[in-house]
Protein backbone atom coordinates (compact mmCIF):
# COMPACT_ATOMS: atom_id res chain seq x y z
CA UNK A 1 0.00 0.00 0.00
CA UNK A 2 1.08 3.76 -0.94
CA UNK A 3 1.14 6.22 1.76
CA UNK A 4 1.29 9.98 1.83
CA UNK A 5 1.98 12.52 4.79
CA UNK A 6 1.14 16.10 5.00
CA UNK A 7 3.11 17.88 7.33
CA UNK A 8 1.89 21.26 8.93
CA UNK A 9 3.40 23.50 11.34
CA UNK A 10 7.26 23.07 13.33
CA UNK A 11 10.22 21.28 13.48
CA UNK A 12 8.62 18.85 15.72
CA UNK A 13 6.05 17.52 13.53
CA UNK A 14 8.85 17.61 10.67
CA UNK A 15 10.72 14.90 12.79
CA UNK A 16 7.92 12.91 14.01
CA UNK A 17 6.31 12.58 10.58
CA UNK A 18 9.94 11.56 9.28
CA UNK A 19 9.38 8.79 12.05
CA UNK A 20 5.60 7.74 11.05
CA UNK A 21 7.65 7.30 7.30
CA UNK A 22 10.70 5.39 8.18
CA UNK A 23 7.69 2.94 10.44
CA UNK A 24 5.69 2.60 7.11
CA UNK A 25 8.88 1.69 4.93
CA UNK A 26 10.72 -0.80 7.60
CA UNK A 27 7.35 -2.46 7.70
CA UNK A 28 6.90 -2.89 3.68
CA UNK A 29 4.62 0.37 2.61
CA UNK A 30 5.59 2.51 -0.17
CA UNK A 31 5.84 6.55 -0.26
CA UNK A 32 3.21 7.29 -2.89
CA UNK A 33 2.58 10.58 -4.08
CA UNK A 34 -0.20 13.21 -3.28
CA UNK A 35 -2.57 12.01 -6.13
CA UNK A 36 -2.21 8.30 -5.77
CA UNK A 37 -1.89 6.89 -1.88
CA UNK A 38 -4.21 4.52 -0.45
CA UNK A 39 -3.03 5.98 3.08
CA UNK A 40 -3.20 9.61 4.09
CA UNK A 41 -1.32 10.91 7.27
CA UNK A 42 -2.00 14.30 8.16
CA UNK A 43 -0.04 15.64 11.04
CA UNK A 44 -1.67 18.96 12.16
CA UNK A 45 -0.99 21.89 14.15
CA UNK A 46 -2.86 24.23 16.09
CA UNK A 47 -0.46 27.22 17.06
CA UNK A 48 -2.49 29.50 15.62
CA UNK A 49 -6.10 29.80 14.65
CA UNK A 50 -5.22 29.90 11.18
CA UNK A 51 -2.93 26.60 11.82
CA UNK A 52 -5.93 24.96 13.09
CA UNK A 53 -8.01 26.24 9.42
CA UNK A 54 -4.90 24.82 7.72
CA UNK A 55 -4.93 21.54 8.74
CA UNK A 56 -8.93 20.97 8.80
CA UNK A 57 -8.97 22.26 5.03
CA UNK A 58 -6.42 19.34 4.17
CA UNK A 59 -8.12 16.97 5.89
CA UNK A 60 -11.50 17.70 4.18
CA UNK A 61 -9.90 17.76 0.48
CA UNK A 62 -7.93 14.36 1.34
CA UNK A 63 -12.01 13.00 2.25
CA UNK A 64 -13.45 14.57 -0.58
CA UNK A 65 -10.49 13.66 -3.34
CA UNK A 66 -9.71 10.25 -1.83
CA UNK A 67 -12.93 8.73 -0.06
CA UNK A 68 -11.21 4.94 -0.20
CA UNK A 69 -8.41 5.94 1.27
CA UNK A 70 -7.29 5.43 4.79
CA UNK A 71 -7.14 8.96 6.25
CA UNK A 72 -5.26 9.26 9.43
CA UNK A 73 -5.50 12.78 11.03
CA UNK A 74 -2.58 13.07 14.55
CA UNK A 75 -0.92 15.87 16.01
CA UNK A 76 -1.38 19.01 17.85
CA UNK A 77 -4.95 20.15 16.10
CA UNK A 78 -5.89 16.78 16.65
CA UNK A 79 -5.01 16.72 20.51
CA UNK A 80 -6.77 20.29 21.48
CA UNK A 81 -9.53 19.84 18.71
CA UNK A 82 -10.63 17.21 18.15
CA UNK A 83 -14.15 18.38 18.14
CA UNK A 84 -13.89 19.94 14.76
CA UNK A 85 -13.26 16.06 13.30
CA UNK A 86 -16.89 14.82 14.87
CA UNK A 87 -18.38 13.33 12.03
CA UNK A 88 -15.87 13.84 9.35
CA UNK A 89 -15.57 10.12 8.67
CA UNK A 90 -11.57 10.31 9.33
CA UNK A 91 -10.44 6.49 9.78
CA UNK A 92 -7.80 7.31 12.32
CA UNK A 93 -7.94 10.07 14.79
CA UNK A 94 -4.90 10.20 16.86
CA UNK A 95 -2.97 13.17 19.14
CA UNK A 96 0.31 13.66 19.90
CA UNK A 97 0.58 10.42 21.70
CA UNK A 98 1.73 6.87 19.55
CA UNK A 99 2.38 8.46 16.01
CA UNK A 100 5.55 6.25 16.50
CA UNK A 101 2.97 3.08 16.51
CA UNK A 102 0.79 4.33 13.36
CA UNK A 103 1.50 0.75 11.38
CA UNK A 104 -0.24 -0.84 14.31
CA UNK A 105 -3.21 1.27 13.93
CA UNK A 106 -3.36 0.89 10.53
CA UNK A 107 -3.12 -3.33 10.78
CA UNK A 108 -6.00 -2.32 13.49
CA UNK A 109 -8.01 -0.91 11.15
CA UNK A 110 -7.67 -2.91 8.48
CA UNK A 111 -8.73 -6.00 10.67
CA UNK A 112 -11.58 -4.47 12.39
CA UNK A 113 -13.12 -1.92 9.71
CA UNK A 114 -13.79 0.40 11.84
CA UNK A 115 -12.59 3.79 12.55
CA UNK A 116 -10.46 4.57 15.44
CA UNK A 117 -10.23 7.34 17.53
CA UNK A 118 -7.42 7.46 20.59
CA UNK A 119 -6.69 10.44 21.83
CA UNK A 120 -5.32 10.26 25.49
CA UNK A 121 -4.75 13.12 28.58
CA UNK A 122 -1.73 14.40 27.26
CA UNK A 123 -0.42 15.51 31.30
CA UNK A 124 0.27 12.04 32.02
CA UNK A 125 2.25 11.40 29.22
CA UNK A 126 5.81 10.19 28.95
CA UNK A 127 8.81 10.66 26.29
CA UNK A 128 7.99 9.11 23.80
CA UNK A 129 10.90 6.85 22.68
CA UNK A 130 11.53 7.60 18.53
CA UNK A 131 14.79 7.03 17.11
CA UNK A 132 15.46 7.90 13.52
CA UNK A 133 17.95 6.25 11.10
CA UNK A 134 17.50 8.46 8.23
CA UNK A 135 16.23 12.10 7.47
CA UNK A 136 14.62 13.21 4.49
CA UNK A 137 16.09 16.43 4.08
CA UNK A 138 20.32 17.33 4.47
CA UNK A 139 20.16 19.02 8.04
CA UNK A 140 18.86 16.09 9.91
CA UNK A 141 16.17 17.28 12.71
CA UNK A 142 16.98 15.29 16.16
CA UNK A 143 13.87 15.73 18.80
CA UNK A 144 15.51 15.29 22.25
CA UNK A 145 12.58 17.24 24.21
CA UNK A 146 8.35 17.58 24.64
CA UNK A 147 5.89 19.58 26.12
CA UNK A 148 6.18 22.99 28.12
CA UNK A 149 5.14 24.13 31.20
CA UNK A 150 5.70 28.30 30.24
CA UNK A 151 2.10 29.16 30.21
CA UNK A 152 2.67 31.73 27.81
CA UNK A 153 -0.41 33.74 27.63
CA UNK A 154 -0.72 33.56 24.30
CA UNK A 155 -0.12 29.88 23.28
CA UNK A 156 -2.45 26.74 23.50
CA UNK A 157 0.74 24.58 23.07
CA UNK A 158 1.44 23.30 26.59
CA UNK A 159 -2.25 21.75 25.68
CA UNK A 160 -1.42 20.04 23.28
CA UNK A 161 1.77 18.62 23.87
CA UNK A 162 1.69 18.53 27.84
CA UNK A 163 4.34 18.50 30.55
CA UNK A 164 8.02 18.86 29.33
CA UNK A 165 9.80 15.83 29.28
CA UNK A 166 13.06 14.32 27.97
CA UNK A 167 15.16 11.45 25.91
CA UNK A 168 17.58 9.71 27.38
CA UNK A 169 20.73 10.99 26.91
CA UNK A 170 22.60 7.79 25.36
CA UNK A 171 19.88 7.37 23.26
CA UNK A 172 20.40 11.00 21.70
CA UNK A 173 23.73 10.79 21.09
CA UNK A 174 23.12 7.08 19.47
CA UNK A 175 20.63 8.29 16.85
CA UNK A 176 22.77 11.77 16.24
CA UNK A 177 26.10 9.22 15.93
CA UNK A 178 23.49 6.99 12.93
CA UNK A 179 22.57 10.41 11.18
CA UNK A 180 26.41 11.42 11.24
CA UNK A 181 27.05 7.90 10.02
CA UNK A 182 24.31 7.96 7.23
CA UNK A 183 26.12 10.99 5.26
CA UNK A 184 24.29 14.42 7.81
CA UNK A 185 26.38 16.85 8.16
CA UNK A 186 24.08 18.97 10.25
CA UNK A 187 21.94 18.04 12.75
CA UNK A 188 19.08 20.74 14.46
CA UNK A 189 17.91 19.75 17.70
CA UNK A 190 14.46 19.99 18.53
CA UNK A 191 11.73 19.70 20.55
CA UNK A 192 8.50 22.14 22.10
CA UNK A 193 10.90 24.05 24.31
CA UNK A 194 14.06 22.65 23.46
CA UNK A 195 15.87 24.33 26.64
CA UNK A 196 14.56 22.74 29.11
CA UNK A 197 16.04 19.46 27.99
CA UNK A 198 16.60 18.00 31.82
CA UNK A 199 16.99 14.39 31.72
CA UNK A 200 17.71 12.85 35.75
CA UNK A 201 21.36 14.87 36.18
CA UNK A 202 21.87 15.85 32.36
CA UNK A 203 21.20 18.95 31.90
CA UNK A 204 20.76 20.76 28.41
CA UNK A 205 24.51 21.78 28.50
CA UNK A 206 25.30 18.64 29.43
CA UNK A 207 23.86 16.94 26.66
CA UNK A 208 25.09 19.90 24.17
CA UNK A 209 28.66 19.00 25.48
CA UNK A 210 28.55 15.53 24.42
CA UNK A 211 27.07 16.13 21.58
CA UNK A 212 30.03 18.51 20.04
CA UNK A 213 32.28 15.31 20.71
CA UNK A 214 30.19 13.21 18.25
CA UNK A 215 32.69 12.22 15.00
CA UNK A 216 32.36 13.14 12.03
CA UNK A 217 29.06 15.86 13.31
CA UNK A 218 30.47 19.18 11.36
CA UNK A 219 27.03 21.27 12.30
CA UNK A 220 25.09 21.38 15.55
CA UNK A 221 22.32 23.57 15.28
CA UNK A 222 19.56 24.75 18.23
CA UNK A 223 16.33 24.92 16.52
CA UNK A 224 15.02 27.41 19.13
CA UNK A 225 16.41 28.15 23.30
CA UNK A 226 14.98 30.64 24.94
CA UNK A 227 17.05 33.64 26.64
CA UNK A 228 16.49 32.75 30.04
CA UNK A 229 18.22 29.02 28.92
CA UNK A 230 21.45 30.60 27.36
CA UNK A 231 23.62 29.49 30.75
CA UNK A 232 27.13 30.84 31.17
CA UNK A 233 28.14 27.31 30.78
CA UNK A 234 26.10 27.39 27.02
CA UNK A 235 28.11 30.40 26.56
CA UNK A 236 31.08 28.90 27.00
CA UNK A 237 30.62 26.09 24.97
CA UNK A 238 30.01 28.94 21.73
CA UNK A 239 33.47 30.25 22.79
CA UNK A 240 35.57 26.71 22.52
CA UNK A 241 33.12 24.62 20.23
CA UNK A 242 33.13 25.48 16.62
CA UNK A 243 30.55 22.89 15.66
CA UNK A 244 28.17 24.82 17.10
CA UNK A 245 26.96 27.00 14.28
CA UNK A 246 27.55 30.93 14.84
CA UNK A 247 23.65 31.50 14.43
CA UNK A 248 20.89 31.32 17.31
CA UNK A 249 16.72 31.92 17.19
CA UNK A 250 15.82 33.03 20.33
CA UNK A 251 12.45 34.30 20.90
CA UNK A 252 11.74 37.99 21.91
CA UNK A 253 8.19 38.21 21.53
CA UNK A 254 8.04 41.96 22.51
CA UNK A 255 10.54 44.66 23.10
CA UNK A 256 7.98 46.51 25.98
CA UNK A 257 8.58 45.32 29.54
CA UNK A 258 4.73 45.70 29.99
CA UNK A 259 3.43 43.41 27.26
CA UNK A 260 6.02 40.93 28.23
CA UNK A 261 4.56 40.89 31.71
CA UNK A 262 0.84 40.63 29.67
CA UNK A 263 2.62 37.72 27.74
CA UNK A 264 3.64 36.04 30.88
CA UNK A 265 7.78 35.57 29.60
CA UNK A 266 9.86 35.24 31.85
CA UNK A 267 12.20 38.09 31.16
CA UNK A 268 12.16 41.78 30.86
CA UNK A 269 14.06 43.36 28.00
CA UNK A 270 17.10 44.84 30.14
CA UNK A 271 17.78 41.25 30.66
CA UNK A 272 17.03 40.12 27.00
CA UNK A 273 20.01 42.93 25.97
CA UNK A 274 22.44 41.86 28.21
CA UNK A 275 22.42 38.21 27.96
CA UNK A 276 22.60 39.21 23.75
CA UNK A 277 25.85 41.52 24.83
CA UNK A 278 27.38 38.82 26.43
CA UNK A 279 26.62 36.07 23.84
CA UNK A 280 28.07 38.67 21.63
CA UNK A 281 31.26 39.20 23.72
CA UNK A 282 32.33 35.30 23.09
CA UNK A 283 30.97 35.13 19.05
CA UNK A 284 30.95 38.68 17.94
CA UNK A 285 29.50 37.76 14.46
CA UNK A 286 26.66 35.36 15.77
CA UNK A 287 23.42 35.63 13.37
CA UNK A 288 20.45 36.01 16.50
CA UNK A 289 17.25 35.49 14.77
CA UNK A 290 13.81 36.33 16.94
CA UNK A 291 10.12 35.49 16.92
CA UNK A 292 7.93 39.02 17.73
CA UNK A 293 3.87 38.63 17.96
CA UNK A 294 2.74 42.03 17.48
CA UNK A 295 -0.79 43.37 18.07
CA UNK A 296 -0.65 41.71 21.94
CA UNK A 297 -3.84 43.09 23.72
CA UNK A 298 -2.63 46.52 25.36
CA UNK A 299 0.31 47.26 22.55
CA UNK A 300 -0.39 51.32 22.39
CA UNK A 301 1.28 52.69 19.62
CA UNK A 302 3.91 53.77 22.67
CA UNK A 303 4.47 50.24 23.71
CA UNK A 304 5.24 49.05 19.89
CA UNK A 305 6.92 51.29 19.28
CA UNK A 306 8.99 50.75 22.67
CA UNK A 307 9.72 47.13 20.62
CA UNK A 308 10.80 48.51 17.30
CA UNK A 309 13.61 50.32 19.95
CA UNK A 310 14.62 47.11 21.41
CA UNK A 311 14.67 45.27 18.68
CA UNK A 312 17.17 48.27 16.78
CA UNK A 313 19.44 48.09 20.19
CA UNK A 314 19.45 44.10 19.86
CA UNK A 315 20.32 43.94 16.34
CA UNK A 316 18.89 41.46 14.92
CA UNK A 317 19.99 39.52 11.72
CA UNK A 318 15.79 38.32 11.13
CA UNK A 319 12.31 38.48 12.55
CA UNK A 320 9.54 36.33 12.46
CA UNK A 321 6.94 38.56 12.67
CA UNK A 322 3.55 36.89 13.82
CA UNK A 323 0.22 38.77 14.47
CA UNK A 324 -1.11 38.43 17.84
CA UNK A 325 -4.32 35.46 17.25
CA UNK A 326 -6.65 34.75 19.96
CA UNK A 327 -6.33 31.43 20.72
CA UNK A 328 -9.68 29.81 22.70
CA UNK A 329 -8.85 28.69 26.28
CA UNK A 330 -5.64 30.97 26.90
CA UNK A 331 -5.29 33.58 29.15
CA UNK A 332 -4.81 35.86 26.53
CA UNK A 333 -8.83 35.83 25.69
CA UNK A 334 -10.14 37.36 28.49
CA UNK A 335 -7.25 40.67 28.74
CA UNK A 336 -8.55 43.82 27.59
CA UNK A 337 -7.75 45.94 24.83
CA UNK A 338 -7.25 44.04 21.95
CA UNK A 339 -6.17 45.46 18.80
CA UNK A 340 -7.90 45.93 15.48
CA UNK A 341 -6.94 44.29 12.17
CA UNK A 342 -6.20 47.09 10.81
CA UNK A 343 -3.48 48.11 12.92
CA UNK A 344 -2.11 45.05 13.62
CA UNK A 345 -1.42 44.14 9.69
CA UNK A 346 0.12 48.23 9.61
CA UNK A 347 2.72 46.98 12.28
CA UNK A 348 3.07 43.32 10.64
CA UNK A 349 4.07 45.15 7.76
CA UNK A 350 6.65 47.71 9.45
CA UNK A 351 8.18 44.83 11.43
CA UNK A 352 8.71 43.59 8.24
CA UNK A 353 10.35 46.14 6.47
CA UNK A 354 12.70 46.31 9.59
CA UNK A 355 13.63 42.75 9.35
CA UNK A 356 14.41 43.09 5.28
CA UNK A 357 16.73 46.09 6.54
CA UNK A 358 18.30 44.17 9.63
CA UNK A 359 18.71 41.19 7.40
CA UNK A 360 20.20 42.83 4.40
CA UNK A 361 22.74 44.54 6.78
CA UNK A 362 23.84 41.57 8.64
CA UNK A 363 24.26 40.04 5.13
CA UNK A 364 26.40 43.01 3.83
CA UNK A 365 29.16 42.37 6.44
CA UNK A 366 29.53 38.97 4.48
CA UNK A 367 30.41 40.17 1.14
CA UNK A 368 33.28 39.29 -0.61
CA UNK A 369 34.57 36.88 2.40
CA UNK A 370 35.18 32.96 2.24
CA UNK A 371 32.60 31.08 4.01
CA UNK A 372 31.49 27.28 4.09
CA UNK A 373 27.82 26.40 3.27
CA UNK A 374 25.72 23.19 2.89
CA UNK A 375 24.15 22.87 -0.09
CA UNK A 376 20.55 21.17 0.47
CA UNK A 377 19.02 21.67 -3.20
CA UNK A 378 19.70 21.34 -6.55
CA UNK A 379 17.96 23.81 -8.63
CA UNK A 380 18.33 24.48 -12.31
CA UNK A 381 21.81 24.46 -12.47
CA UNK A 382 22.64 25.89 -8.58
CA UNK A 383 22.97 24.37 -5.62
CA UNK A 384 21.28 26.27 -2.82
CA UNK A 385 22.52 26.26 0.95
CA UNK A 386 22.89 27.90 4.44
CA UNK A 387 26.06 29.01 5.94
CA UNK A 388 26.75 27.98 9.35
CA UNK A 389 25.11 31.67 10.07
CA UNK A 390 21.76 30.84 8.09
CA UNK A 391 22.60 32.86 5.42
CA UNK A 392 21.18 31.14 2.06
CA UNK A 393 23.55 30.66 -0.54
CA UNK A 394 23.10 30.06 -4.22
CA UNK A 395 26.45 29.31 -6.20
CA UNK A 396 26.33 27.04 -10.05
CA UNK A 397 27.97 24.15 -8.92
CA UNK A 398 27.55 20.02 -9.47
CA UNK A 399 24.78 18.21 -8.16
CA UNK A 400 27.44 15.72 -6.48
CA UNK A 401 28.29 18.20 -4.08
CA UNK A 402 24.94 18.32 -2.20
CA UNK A 403 25.40 17.44 1.12
CA UNK A 404 28.53 18.27 1.44
CA UNK A 405 30.17 21.19 3.25
CA UNK A 406 31.91 23.44 0.98
CA UNK A 407 33.77 26.69 0.70
CA UNK A 408 32.42 29.90 -1.42
CA UNK A 409 33.15 33.27 -1.77
CA UNK A 410 30.21 35.63 -1.25
CA UNK A 411 29.80 38.00 -4.20
CA UNK A 412 26.59 39.90 -3.77
CA UNK A 413 23.00 40.20 -2.46
CA UNK A 414 20.35 38.74 -4.24
CA UNK A 415 17.84 38.73 -1.77
CA UNK A 416 17.29 36.51 -0.05
CA UNK A 417 20.02 34.75 -1.13
CA UNK A 418 23.77 35.29 -1.14
CA UNK A 419 25.08 34.62 -4.52
CA UNK A 420 28.67 33.45 -4.55
CA UNK A 421 31.32 31.35 -6.40
CA UNK A 422 32.82 27.62 -5.41
CA UNK A 423 36.21 28.02 -4.63
S1 LIG B 1 7.50 28.79 25.72
FE1 LIG B 1 5.59 29.94 25.60
S2 LIG B 1 5.34 30.25 23.38
FE2 LIG B 1 6.79 28.58 23.61
S3 LIG B 1 5.53 26.67 23.50
FE3 LIG B 1 5.81 27.27 25.68
S4 LIG B 1 3.98 28.46 26.17
FE4 LIG B 1 4.13 28.40 23.92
Amino acid sequence: MKFYIYTLGCKVNTYESNIMRDNLLNSGYIEGSIDNSDIYIINTCTVTNTSDNKSLKVIRRVLREHPEAITIAVGCMVQVNSELLKDLGVSIVLGNKDKSKIVDYIKQYKINKRNITDIVDIMGVEFEDMCLNNFNKARAFVKIEDGCENYCSYCIIPYARGKVRSKVPHKVIEEITTLVNQGHREIVLTGIHTGHYNYKDCSFYDLLKEIVKIDGLKRLRISSIEITEITDDIMNLFKISEVLVDHIHIPLQSGSNKILKLMNRKYDKEYFIERINKLRSVRPDISITTDVIVGFPGETEELFNETIDTIKKINFSKIHVFPFSLRKGTKAEELPNHIDGTTKKRRVKELINLSKELEIDYMNKFIDKEMSFLPEIYKDGYLIGHTGNYLQIKVKGDIQLLNEIVEVEMERIDYPYIVGKLI
